[in-house]
């Protein structure tokens, strides 16, 4: 394909995209085909000679889309929004064109130069405090990673270089692994698996503990937990706060962990990975209040700041505990401006890593501060309004407060019942909900997804969740 032919077939895909996003809302959200459905389809090998471009375009529908869930229909659900907007794509249109691999500033200084403004903006966006910027005084800053999961990990294994360094600043002795074995950190039950996981790839002890009747961790759990591992000689070093819960969207009191981590010496990383994006309205920013106790803050713009995935942000209060952790440093990835800009390999563990600051700057730009807190503002009171409906219907109840766009609720009565329900509901297959549970009891959760979700939409699922609760 050469630059002309790129012309008109990349014409081509742009109408085909503009046409399948501008009619999503009549496909089927939920994928309808049995495993392994795909192999049925295409060929054993890859083809020897090239195959056309009209093959290729004709085998979308029936062999891609037969088998796509639709996360940006507005008639999806399930999970958290995936980001998506056509200034996103856009920004990733250029940013695969210029396939730059930007570990360093010499590597391509616009990959850098840009990803540290647009994280400065952002973070004024949220109103972090100032020691989470890039500037002339500290050594703050953010830097843009593919997932919430692998910043808690890179955070996990920065708080862990830094005390291990600690603990052989005093005992120059000690083995590694031996301090390994005393380190213990800390999430609650409600946290998101990915803190298991950091836990488990960190090689360290992870404590999960009970959250409140609300799903929120507590100050009260953490101190005694605490004061249990430090009287058994183990070192805690980690606490990671979640500020909307995967499974309820419940806050973490971080107004009373940020204090205990603070005089303990813990590294308080605080995931926000859905929830973060509203923290851009001054009406939710109040929920990341406490923020200043923490050493590390993430969210995922590419859950609900309309920018595609994959764009995980990190600030982070003191960049160097992240280089101390992964700094390596081959002569061949050296250059002579060292230490004038940041080299992002030093922030995290691959080398390699896209312009994923042209899509968030295209957000920025195109929609503005105010397009995007309305676009908050309006999935939150879409949320809202499908609360209602529920509690208008004598049969159900909400099982959380509703502070974003997400309502988790469920018939009265057993699981099982509500189990039978959410079977019906994705068999049917019109709209699509996943479960969660807490404490024992089962629940739907409702999510606002796509960003073109309109209260017709929930109106329309709500009709069809009553339409078979009577099938119960
Ligand atoms: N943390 C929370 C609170 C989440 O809700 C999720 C995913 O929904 C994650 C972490 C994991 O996100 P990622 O896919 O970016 O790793």
């Amino acid at each position: 394909m050469d630059a002309e032919e790129f012309r008109k077939k990349g014409k081509e895909m742009v109408d085909y995209i503009a046409d399948y996003l501008s009619s999503i809302d009549k496909r089927r959200p939920l994928a309808d085909v049995e495993p392994g459905y795909i192999k049925e389809l295409v060929r054993n090998e890859a083809p020897i000679e090239p195959d056309s471009w009209e093959d290729l375009m004709k085998d979308i529908e029936p062999i891609i889309m037969k088998g796509t869930t639709h996360w940006h229909s507005p008639h999806f659900h399930a999970y958290f929004p995936t980001g998506n907007s056509f200034p996103g794509i856009l920004g990733d249109m250029l940013s695969d064109a210029i396939g730059c691999i930007g570990f360093s500033w010499a590597s391509s200084p616009s990959c850098t130069e840009l990803e540290v403004v647009v994280m400065n903006w952002l973070g004024k966006m949220v109103s972090l405090p100032p020691e989470f910027l890039f500037s002339s005084k500290g050594h703050g800053g953010g830097v843009i990673q593919s997932t919430a999961s692998e910043v808690t990990l890179t955070c996990l294994l920065g708080a862990r270089t830094k005390f291990i360094r600690q603990i052989k600043g005093d005992d120059p002795n000690m083995e590694d692994g031996v301090i390994m074995s005393k380190l213990v950190c800390y999430c609650s039950d409600q946290a998101h698996s990915s803190v298991e996981k950091a836990g488990l790839v960190g090689a360290v002890k992870l404590r999960i503990l009970e959250s409140d009747e609300k799903g929120s961790f507590r100050g009260a759990a953490l101190e005694t937990a605490i004061k249990t591992d430090k009287a058994n000689g183990l070192v805690p070093f980690f606490v990671c706060a979640t500020l909307g819960t995967t499974g309820c969207c419940a806050f973490d009191n971080i107004k009373e962990l940020g204090p205990i981590c603070e005089r303990e010496g813990i590294w308080l990383h605080i995931d926000a990975a859905y929830a973060g994006s509203s923290f851009i309205c001054p009406e939710f920013r109040p929920l990341l209040d406490g923020v200043e106790y923490a050493m590390s803050f993430n969210f995922n713009p590419h859950k609900w700041l309309q920018v595609n995935f994959d764009c995980s942000t990190l600030w982070v209060k003191d960049s160097r505990l992240l280089a101390e952790a992964f700094v390596v440093d081959p002569l061949y990835l050296k250059h002579e401006n060292e230490g004038a800009m940041p080299d992002y390999r030093h922030w995290h563990i691959p080398l390699g890593r896209r312009f994923r600051s042209l899509k968030l700057w295209f957000v920025l730009r195109l929609f503005g501060q105010r397009k995007l807190q309305e676009s908050i503002v309006k999935d939150v009171n879409l949320a809202k309004e499908f609360e209602k409906l529920v509690l208008a219907d004598t049969r159900f109840e909400v099982t959380s407060e509703v502070k974003m766009a997400l309502v988790c609720f469920k018939l009265k009565g057993t699981n099982e019942k509500n189990e039978m329900l959410l079977k019906l509901i994705n068999d049917d297959g019109r709209i699509h909900i996943v479960p969660s549970t807490m404490k024992g009891t089962y629940y739907l959760r409702f999510a606002i997804c796509a960003s073109t979700t309109t209260i017709d939409h929930v109106i329309f699922a709500w009709n069809v969740i009553q339409e078979l609760t009577n099938k119960v």
